[in-house]
């Protein structure tokens, strides 16, 4: 590639776009991102990239990048714990690779210390403060995505990384649909200071810890925690706190509408009006959240489709197969997309590949793993909100009996 060969134009700088930039910085790359800074409106919540997404991260990144980003991560989690409300254990889960230097091992970064070293090299490949508001077919064959201030940019190839209320998504696949679960969530952060951290019930502090209440009420808690003794290479976010999400059915947890912004007191009223039987150390994690941090929001998910006739459009992450956050791999998918579309990019400027042929494989592609990772997202969702009593007893046995059985975890956990 390069001033020659592909045009690569990236609508969305989030963690898919910026991963499949920094693949192809060294030729004709431009990203466009509709937020006026590398860091604004972000809410500095922790991703935890999986082996997936460290792969993506390592065909994508240069060396000297990918290191930076292993040590700029929090401290792995040793195990994920379910517990119910009264924090019983239901079942326990070492994770076997607590290194982030270990291949295999799970990567938990804050989201904007992700965006801030994805961004890192681009330089003026990175357009801020661009909203694209739709793309038209260019009559030399490329396509041209214009922006809300009345600029445009044209390239051989669009990429809509443009996340769940993707815009080029809206255009390019009308049918495709977003839709409420019916689930509505709560989520807040405190900071990890000495009191919290005896306060915190410890299997959060050791990693996600999922809680299975009555009702179909469902809370989760993870801390970030970084080892002091480690070097903040760049001066990145080293915030240390605890974050938890509270979720239910719409008709159990009343949140004042609309609830996608309220957040607040209001919030937490309404959370802990469902707690009155929860173990005291979480009720209090719910009470003692910075109030500022706190948001309520409906939970969506994307409905799968199949393949559509490919353009030189095409999409990524959240953009087509956006998930509920349950399974915690909507970042992780986003990020082997990106260097699954890499792959054919490169492919094509290396005249290996047609264009058309090329995107056709990778949506494909894309497709179905990215849907089924939606299906997985909403399963874990509908098991964690069971209502009926039958069906929470059925879960919680579930756990137990995993718990009980060691060669069961490894199968668990896809080991
Ligand atoms: C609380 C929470 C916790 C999560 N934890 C995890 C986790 O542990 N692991 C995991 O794998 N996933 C997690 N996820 C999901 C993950 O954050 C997303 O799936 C992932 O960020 C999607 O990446 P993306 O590149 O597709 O979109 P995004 O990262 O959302 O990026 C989209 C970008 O496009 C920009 N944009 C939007 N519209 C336009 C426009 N019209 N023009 C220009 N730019 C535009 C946006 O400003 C944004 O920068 C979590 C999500 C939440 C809410």
């Amino acid at each position: 590639m390069g001033r020659n060969g592909l045009r690569v134009r990236i609508i969305g700088g989030g963690t898919g776009g910026l991963c499949l930039a920094q693949g192809l910085k060294r030729d004709d790359v431009e990203v466009f991102e509709r937020d006026r800074t590398p860091t604004g409106g972000l809410e500095g919540y922790r991703l935890s990239i999986s082996t997936t997404g460290r792969r993506a991260l390592e065909a994508c990144l240069p060396d000297r990048l990918f290191h930076k980003l292993v040590a700029n991560c929090a401290k792995p989690s040793d195990s994920v714990t379910f517990l119910d409300h009264h924090l019983n254990r239901l079942l326990a889960l070492d994770l076997p690779h607590a290194d982030r230097e270990d291949p295999e091992g799970e990567l938990p970064i804050s989201r904007i210390t992700l965006r801030s070293l994805l961004s890192e090299g681009l330089g003026e490949a990175i357009h801020y403060d661009k909203k694209c508001v739709a793309f038209r077919d260019d009559p030399r064959g490329a396509v041209t995505a214009d922006f809300e201030d009345g600029s445009s940019t044209t390239g051989d190839v669009l990429v809509g990384a443009d996340g769940a209320s993707s815009h080029l998504r809206t255009q390019l696949i009308p049918h495709a649909r977003r839709v409420d679960t019916g689930i509505v969530a709560v989520s807040g952060k405190l900071g990890l200071g000495d009191e919290v951290r005896r306060a915190t019930p410890p299997p959060i502090l050791h990693g996600p810890t999922l809680i299975l209440g009555p009702n179909g009420c469902f809370m989760f808690g993870s801390a970030v925690d970084y080892d002091d003794a480690t070097d903040n290479i760049g001066g990145h976010d080293r915030e240390k706190y605890i974050m938890w999400g509270f979720s239910a059915r719409e008709e159990t947890l009343d949140l004042p509408a609309p609830p996608a912004t309220t957040g607040g007191p209001d919030a937490i009223a309404s959370v802990r009006e469902l707690m009155d039987d929860w173990h005291p150390a979480l009720q209090w994690l719910v009470q003692a959240a910075d109030v500022a941090t706190v948001t309520a929001f409906a939970v969506k998910t994307s409905v799968p489709i199949e393949p559509w006739a490919t353009r030189k459009v095409t999409l990524l992450g959240d953009a087509l197969h956006n998930m509920t956050p349950f399974r915690g791999i909507g970042a992780n998918t986003a990020l082997r997309d990106a260097a699954t579309l890499r792959q054919a990019l490169v492919a094509v400027a290396r005249g290996e590949a047609d264009l058309i042929p090329a995107l056709a494989a990778y949506e494909r592609d894309m497709i179905r793993y990215g849907f089924s990772a939606v299906q997985s997202s909403l399963r874990d969702m509908e098991r964690f909100h069971a209502t009926g009593l039958l069906a929470r007893t059925a879960t919680k046995t579930f756990f137990r009996a995993i718990d009980h059985v060691p060669p069961l975890k490894g199968v668990f956990l896809g080991r």
